[in-house]
């Protein structure tokens, strides 16, 4: 057995170990098992420093769930998504691929939490009819293995699957979708590595949603997969008392960089049933965006999206950058609430023709205006109308 399987084996996951660990009431437990069962790997669990801190509320089950009773099974319709079973085809070119219901830790949040960690729901059984479902579609040059953690198959059962899809001539790209480089760094084996070598070009998409997650063994997983030639984006989900401040995002973002993880999407929180009290609203996701966009490298930002209910897909958030816009020009502010005024080329040439007057609007009292070059030649700036925050 490797080290990693042993953790997963020496993990926190029964009721009784649920009271002794975290005192809580057995009656409580139990409907939290039954609910959602808890894993939380001995890795994992030496991350917490304290009870509630933004570790153990991820991995610790807690009765709050259980009061959530409008939250939704399926909130991205995966099921009604699914033509056949293991297949979610949400979008034109590429499809999630479940291969597994287990993972190195469950998390709390986990949208997919009906199907997680029950065998009979993401069940290898019907791998032949998922495979046969990708070969019939063209369409699909990427498939996103996911579940559960892809990573919790054995290499051989891995590079089976991964072979298999190698055998399709339209599958361009594989990706993972494993948070194994952030709960149980240990997964991340030279073995593993040289094999996923064989069958690029694959990409691993994980998820660290906090700077505690970063750790000489997670840098050390992550560097090992970047050296083996997988390029590492990472999905984290905005959730409060977990990372709903800017600057532990800040920080989140900048240590991924500096481990060669490249931040790809900042997810609303989905809404789950069991997971309500994680949810932030919109207007905090999107002042972290505007304290993250200019105030660091545009490496360290990621998409900020809602995954749109209903299965509509990924959605792009991003604060108002735009203050005004007709024919002629835009008014735009910066990262430092600059105000600066890009003209359309129209408009440019019209001015070639015939000089005239230009006439820029602008609120009183909110930041400080500053004007571009290209206006220095204008005859009238004006200061009245549109809102900066509206
Ligand atoms: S690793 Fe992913 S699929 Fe597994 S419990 Fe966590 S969020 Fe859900």
């Amino acid at each position: 057995m490797e080290l990693w399987q042993q953790m997963i084996r020496d993990s926190i996951h029964t009721v009784d170990q649920l009271v002794e660990k975290f005192e809580l009431d057995r009656s409580v437990a139990e409907q939290l098992d039954e609910f959602f069962q808890a894993r939380i790997n001995p890795y994992y669990l030496s991350l917490i420093r304290y009870p509630g801190d933004p570790i153990w509320r991820q991995c610790v089950p807690d009765k709050i769930e259980l009061e959530d009773i409008d939250g939704v099974e399926d909130p991205l319709n995966e099921d009604e998504m699914s033509p056949v079973p293991n297949i979610t085809h949400r979008y034109p070119d590429r499809c999630l691929f479940l291969v597994t219901s287990q993972c190195g830790m469950y998390c709390r949040f986990c949208t997919r939490k009906r199907k997680v960690g029950d065998s009979d729901k993401i069940s290898m059984k019907s791998f032949e009819s998922a495979f046969a479902y990708i070969e019939q579609h063209t369409e699909i040059r990427d498939v996103i293995l996911s579940g559960g953690d892809p990573l919790m198959l054995t290499d051989y059962l891995l590079e089976r699957i991964l072979k298999r899809l190698r055998e399709i001539p339209h599958v361009e790209i594989i990706r993972l979708g494993s948070k194994m480089p952030c709960v149980l760094p240990h997964r991340i084996t030279p073995k593993l590595c040289e094999m996923l070598k064989k069958y690029h070009p694959i990409y691993v998409n994980t998820h660290f949603n906090h700077p505690w997650e970063i750790t000489p063994e997670s840098t050390k997983a992550c560097a090992m997969l970047v050296d083996a030639g997988c390029p590492v984006n990472n999905q984290a989900v905005l959730m409060k008392g977990v990372n709903d401040d800017p600057a532990v995002m800040k920080e989140l973002m900048q240590k991924l960089l500096k481990i060669r993880v490249r931040p790809y999407y900042l997810f609303m929180a989905d809404e789950t049933k069991g997971a309500s009290h994680f949810r932030t609203s919109v207007e905090k996701g999107l002042e972290i965006i505007d304290k993250l966009r200019g105030h660091t490298s545009g490496l360290a930002i990621p998409h900020f999206v809602i995954d749109a209910p209903g299965g509509g897909g990924k959605i792009p958030l991003l604060p108002k950058y735009i203050l005004h816009q007709d024919e002629d020009k835009m008014i735009l502010r910066n990262y430092k609430y600059d105000h600066y005024v890009y003209k359309e080329p129209k408009s440019v040439i019209e001015k070639t023709i015939s000089p005239n007057k230009v006439e820029i609007e602008i609120s009183p009292g909110n930041g400080k205006i500053k004007e571009p070059h290209k206006l220095k030649k204008l005859k009238e700036v004006r200061i009245p109308e549109y809102a900066m925050n509206d």
